[in-house]
């Protein structure tokens, strides 16, 4: 988020404690430090490959001769704990297209002429149709290329470091949005001329359509179960673009929101839906970063965003909830240290006030865990700190509305709820301007992201604990939130 009037002047750390008890007007205290989980850029100026930095081990040597059912290995590859898994999910993926294309598309399917792992010494190169593929031409990515209709992936550094981070389900997930390329090339969405963004979000939702086959248990080959699928979500985040890149950039693949979007649309309505993403793609918000932005990420300085979160959220809830006739009273920000003492908040447990943003109706407090609060920031972003925060409000908001509802769809709709207030600071295109104009604060590039990332964090790991909802479902109601607004929110009470 940025703040609207001044800004940027940048004091030293302050401890989060202070600055919960500050109250101070746009421009104090901290500097950002938004690391995220490590953004993998498109560097290559084709249109279809997946950007990646290098990471994982140096696998040089000790070559075996691996034989793939259908990927081809080469003579001398270091063998990689995913080989088996990506070779099972290159013939499952060749299988759902065959069974899907010809009823989408209404055409006969043709597989890929050839998938092929590539590494340094591989002598026996990927044959395009301009040459040989050298090592140096995939590093770092993983592509489809209609020259010589076929799949090559970077064994060496590229997935690699997507296992490392995320896991074996991740690669693929990957495999089946390069393959998703493939299906679009038989499909003539190439000769369109489509910004790139257009054609990756198409990938995207196939690669979440073969998930969810997957994960609905169709495949011969793989199980997917609900870890599988966040990883999945996680690898979408992970090849995302840089916050606030242009989206006709042609190394575009979309940011965090976008692509994790088109990935459930896929999920849940499947390849028919995706085949139509081209004439009705998901809807996109498009936030590119100011200059001024570039420098601070976009992030609020931390005591601006204590001090202005919580009268944003005010400005929005409280002619909502004033138009409906129902009394309110805004809740106030107060902060308690991760290790206690906690302030008395309706009885909660200790476990239920470590780590977390709550809100206690006895004292009409949203209370949040300020190690946990700085933590989020610190590593995030602001709207990453902001999320639990702005969470909690939206339970006061249930409160005082009287919705009824307990457990994980109450948490739900809280997450819809943040996406709905955001709306309100969503900038004028082109401007510094919230659409509310009452606003002090408006949206910055980045900041849906940083919501994305957290609701992976702190979603249940499994789809029946039923706590706090999967990274998939907290994401897929801030989603509908953010896009249907106070509406799309309402739909969850029937
Ligand atoms: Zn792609």
């Amino acid at each position: 988020m940025i703040c609207r009037t001044e800004r940027s002047r940048v004091l030293t750390t302050a401890a989060i404690a202070v600055a919960l008890a500050l109250a101070t007007s746009c421009g104090s205290d901290k500097d950002s430090d938004s690391g995220t989980l490590g953004t993998i850029d498109g560097s290559s100026e084709t249109s279809d490959d997946e950007g990646g930095d290098e990471g994982g081990d140096d696998t040089v040597g000790n070559g075996s001769n691996l034989q793939g059912a259908i990927i081809d290995f080469g003579e001398g590859k270091t063998e990689q704990s995913y080989d088996e898994l990506l070779d099972s999910a290159f013939v499952d993926i060749t299988q759902f297209w065959a069974d899907q294309f010809p009823a989408v598309y209404g055409e006969d399917f043709e597989p890929v002429s050839g998938i092929y792992a590539h590494y340094p010494e591989r002598e026996d190169l990927p044959p395009a149709c301009d040459g040989p593929v050298p090592y140096s031409e995939v590093e770092g990515n993983a592509f489809f290329t209609s020259c010589g209709d076929i799949i090559v992936y970077d064994d060496a550094a590229l997935l690699p470091g997507l296992v490392d981070k995320l896991g074996v389900a991740a690669v693929a997930v990957v495999a089946a949005h390069e393959y998703g390329h493939a299906i679009q090339q038989r499909a003539g969405v190439f000769n369109l001329g489509l910004p790139t963004v257009d054609i990756e979000q198409q990938a995207d939702c196939f690669a979440g359509a073969w998930t969810a086959h997957v994960a609905r248990g169709e495949s011969e080959q793989l199980a997917f179960g609900d870890e599988d699928v966040k990883s999945g979500l996680v690898a979408m985040i992970e090849i995302r673009d840089t916050p606030g890149s242009d989206v006709f950039d042609p190394a575009g693949h979309g940011t965090a929101f976008d692509r994790v979007g088109a990935f459930q649309e896929g999920f849940i309505e499947g390849v028919e839906r995706c085949s139509r993403f081209i004439e009705e793609p998901n809807p996109r918000v498009d936030l590119v970063f100011s200059p001024d932005e570039l420098e601070t990420s976009g992030n609020l300085l931390f005591g601006d965003a204590v001090s202005l979160l919580p009268p944003s959220l005010d400005t929005f809830w409280v002619p909502v909830l004033e138009q409906n006739g129902t009394e309110f009273t805004p809740p106030t920000l107060e902060g308690y240290p991760t290790d206690g003492p906690y302030p008395e908040c309706d009885g909660r447990a200790e476990e239920e006030m470590k780590g977390h943003a709550v809100f206690c109706a006895d004292t009409n407090t949203v209370a949040i865990d300020e190690q946990f609060a700085g933590n989020l920031y610190n590593q995030l972003g602001d709207l990453s700190f902001g999320y639990p925060i702005a969470a909690a409000y939206g339970d006061a908001v249930q409160t005082a509305l009287g919705t009824g509802l307990e457990g994980e769809p109450r948490v739900l709709l809280n997450d819809c709820l943040v996406g709905a207030w955001l709306v309100d600071i969503v900038p004028i295109p082109g401007t510094e301007e919230a659409s509310n104009p009452e606003q002090k604060i408006v949206l910055s590039a980045g900041d849906l992201d940083e919501v994305v990332v957290t609701a992976v964090i702190l979603g249940d790991d499994a789809s029946n604990t039923d706590v706090n909802g999967t990274a998939f479902e907290k994401i897929d109601a801030f989603r509908s939130g953010v896009l249907g607004g106070l509406p799309a929110c309402e739909s969850r009470l029937r």
